[in-house]
């Protein structure tokens, strides 16, 4: 266990990775402190045009069961026992995870988690601070500057140690790199996504079967939803960036009409505001990061898609971001120093983390493809028997 005079830790991100080690840490008697570039999701509007839903797997339960938070989280979450194939022709077709509903995986609104997480870290003692956006660090004086992005007015902190939890544009990161290059490489995908949504009936129900994950593959792109437990489905295409069909050639909500009149027109009918929502959301961009180092000796240490982003086909940025936490803190309690632990944490994720990243994009060809082959379904079918 780290004996260190003032057993301070400062997080930056109070996303779902920064969150979750605040409660974990701070139940291990650090005093945490959260920076937060948005405003509380409690009290203000939560970021939308995002993955709005996620899929939780077994990786990120076993996490939330260990810190102690499962029930909180899974009493929002929507059960997906399969994936619902939906071909250009033909009834949809449920292809099952596994035997029976022991073998899921759940859908999670992003929100309801984050604010969830958020609200346990405070319970468990650590503060946050919001409207704090990290801009510099300066790691010899130990002194970071955020900035509030609202009047934009700096606020300078001195800092022992500090964790980078805050996403695939990790600032952190970018500081740490200049001080000490990490290597770092991000290969973007030739695809990006935007999301699209389906209302529930008038009723409040759901509008098509709500414990699947949908899946309209189509060969080169495909759309996906997944089930919000209020009865809305988060609709995401995923489209490459150049050709036809296209981000290029798609970019009035007219255009978007007419491609899901094409190729998805079951969808098409259940997304009444397509138009203004394809207009209103930018695409998203898809990538993987690479880095070789994840720490600076004992002063900084990033976790989640700060360290190892990746593109979403696997379902498992979030799953993979929370067992970090859980191999942080626990690295933290096992070793004698803050550079042993974060040494011995880099060791321990990093291969699994790349080989996650790795998987991920495997399954963008088998989502978006192979999932309609019936030579894949047989094999399938036999793998099961
Ligand atoms: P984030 O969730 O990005 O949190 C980072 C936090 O840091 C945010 O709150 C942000 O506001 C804050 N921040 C950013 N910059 C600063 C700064 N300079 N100063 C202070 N704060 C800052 N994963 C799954 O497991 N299952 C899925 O089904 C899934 N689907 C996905 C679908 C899509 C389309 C995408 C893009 C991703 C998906 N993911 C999924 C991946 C998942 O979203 C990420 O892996 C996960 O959000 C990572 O958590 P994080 O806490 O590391 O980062």
């Amino acid at each position: 266990m780290i004996a260190t005079p003032s057993r301070s830790l400062s997080i930056i991100g109070a996303g779902l990775a920064g969150s979750l080690l605040a409660i974990l840490l701070s139940r291990q008697g650090w005093q945490i402190t959260l920076y937060e570039r948005r405003g509380d999701p409690r009290v203000s509007d939560y970021e939308s045009g995002r993955s709005i839903n996620l899929a939780l797997a077994e990786r990120g339960r076993h996490a939330l069961r260990q810190a102690g938070v499962e029930n909180a989280v899974m009493a929002k979450a929507v059960m997906m026992r399969g994936r619902m194939i939906h071909p250009r022709e033909g009834e949809p077709q449920l292809q099952r995870y596994g035997r029976d509903d022991s073998e899921v995986i759940w859908s999670i609104h992003r929100k309801d988690l984050n604010t969830t997480l958020l609200q346990l870290a405070e319970d468990a003692g650590a503060t946050v601070h919001f409207h704090r956006r990290l801009h510099t660090v300066d790691f010899d004086a130990g002194y970071a500057r955020f900035i509030d992005d609202r009047d934009d007015q700096p606020h300078d902190i001195r800092f022992d140690t500090l964790i980078g939890a805050d996403g695939a544009g990790s600032a952190l990161r970018a500081a740490m790199n200049r001080k000490q290059p990490l290597d770092e490489c991000i290969d973007f995908l030739d695809h990006s996504y935007k999301e699209l949504e389906i209302p529930p009936t008038d009723d409040g129900g759901f509008r098509i079967e709500a414990n699947a994950l949908h899946i309209w593959p189509r060969g080169h792109y495909m759309c996906i939803a997944l089930p919000n437990d209020e009865g809305t489905f988060t609709v995401t295409l995923f489209l490459p960036n150049e050709g036809d069909p296209s981000f290029a050639t798609t970019n009035s909500g007219a255009e978007a009409e007419a491609l899901f009149a094409r190729d998805f027109p079951d969808a098409l009918a259940l997304i009444p505001n397509l138009r203004r929502d394809w207009e209103q959301h930018p695409p998203g961009l898809l990538g993987t990061l690479h880095l070789k180092h994840w720490h600076m000796k004992g002063r900084a240490v990033l976790i989640g898609d700060a360290a190892h982003a990746m593109v979403p086909f696997h379902g498992q940025g979030m799953n993979c971001a929370f067992e970090d936490c859980i191999a942080l803190a626990a690295h933290l309690l096992e070793q004698d120093s803050l550079g042993e632990a974060f040494a011995a944490f880099e060791a321990d994720r990093k291969p699994n983390a790349e080989a996650i990243q790795q998987m991920a994009l495997e399954n963008y060809l088998e989502m978006r493809d192979r999932v309609a082959d019936p030579q894949f379904l047989l094999q399938r079918e036999l793998e099961q028997a």
